[in-house]
């Protein structure tokens, strides 16, 4: 503990979609929080809102490279989570998974600081188990496109439980599944934010493959509130915990519903599907609903109406 009464807190990736979401949530809850962010796929305008706040502090900083602050709690959120900006750089990519979480877990190491991972469903791979448990040990190409992520985030896993079982690390893991929300980025690249932009625009939606690969979605609130709850679990949990909604859809049909709501013109149109693209993901949140008593309370018609909203009034058209 230090010599400040408020808890002191890292969010590294906290100008991203998320990690900005959790730096507000850690405000409201008067912490001391050090957003650290390179800026790779997080951006100023998500965090320029709290810029100002006496407890928020940014430091544009790539956690390859070892960093030096004092906290109690480290949230590693850093990591580009679209297949469009994490393939951009590949190398980065691993390198942000394996040398950031090295460089993270070290500073928890020096701090004996609680440190949080944002794991992934994408460490399940395309599943052979319908719906994914903890307990599942995934299907992963480890030469792909996708492997950059995939494998990193696993070996991200390999590295958390390595330092608590060697170093009696305090560690949580979250596995967390596709999230969306207000603040997504209009170029993200992700397909909630790609429908909605290009039915705004009236341009036709781009449907990957034939559409009937399903994705289970979780509004970002619920998210959030999941990555507050773990932390504050006693030192026995640790993870990996699932964390999303069950509620499974196609992708054709998401069109449809976002289509619906946005209204205009456009029409669906049918590309090419991605190598390795997942055919299927859907959470089993038992564990998440017994270890931390955390099940989503937002619906994706309800969501969906939120960040149509978001969009209509933010998007620069
Ligand atoms: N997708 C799509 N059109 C798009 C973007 C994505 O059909 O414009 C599909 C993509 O192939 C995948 C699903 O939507 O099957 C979810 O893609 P996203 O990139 O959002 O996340 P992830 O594949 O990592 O779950």
């Amino acid at each position: 503990m230090f010599l400040h009464n408020k808890k002191r807190v890292i969010v590294t990736g906290g100008a991203g979609f998320l990690g900005s979401h959790l730096c507000e949530r850690l405000l409201g809850n008067d912490c001391e929080v050090l957003c650290v962010d390179n800026l790779y796929s997080g951006s100023k305008q998500n965090i320029s809102h709290m810029e100002t706040h006496p407890n928020f502090e940014f430091i544009r900083h790539d956690i390859t490279f070892p960093l030096y602050l004092e906290a109690d709690e480290i949230f590693n959120l850093a990591c580009p989570a679209s297949p469009l900006h994490y393939q951009r750089d590949p190398v980065q990519t691993i390198k942000v998974c394996v040398n950031g979480s090295v460089n993270m877990l070290g500073l928890a190491k020096r701090l004996n600081a609680t440190i949080l991972q944002a794991s992934t469903s994408e460490v399940y791979g395309d599943p052979e188990i319908h719906p994914q448990k903890e307990d599942y040990w995934g299907r992963v190409n480890p030469i792909g496109i996708r492997s950059c992520y995939d494998e990193g985030k696993r070996s991200a896993e390999t590295l958390f439980f390595d330092y608590h079982r060697q170093h009696k690390l305090n560690i949580k893991v979250l596995r967390i599944f596709n999230t969306y929300g207000p603040r997504m980025l209009a170029d993200d690249g992700r397909v909630i934010s790609n429908f909605i932009v290009q039915a705004m625009r009236g341009d036709d939606l781009t449907i990957y493959g034939e559409g009937t690969q399903t994705r289970s979605f979780c509004f970002v609130d619920d998210t959030i509130e999941g990555l507050m709850k773990m932390m504050e679990t006693d030192s026995k949990t640790t993870g990996p915990i699932n964390l999303g909604n069950p509620y499974e859809i196609k992708i054709i049909e998401l069109a449809k519903k976002i289509l619906d709501r946005v209204g205009g013109k456009s029409k669906l149109i049918f590309k090419t599907l991605p190598e390795n693209d997942p055919r299927c993901r859907q959470p089993d949140i038992s564990k998440a609903q017994k270890e931390l008593s955390w099940s989503p309370s937002i619906g994706l018609d309800e969501g969906l109406d939120k960040t149509v909203e978001y969009f209509q009034q933010n998007l620069i058209l």
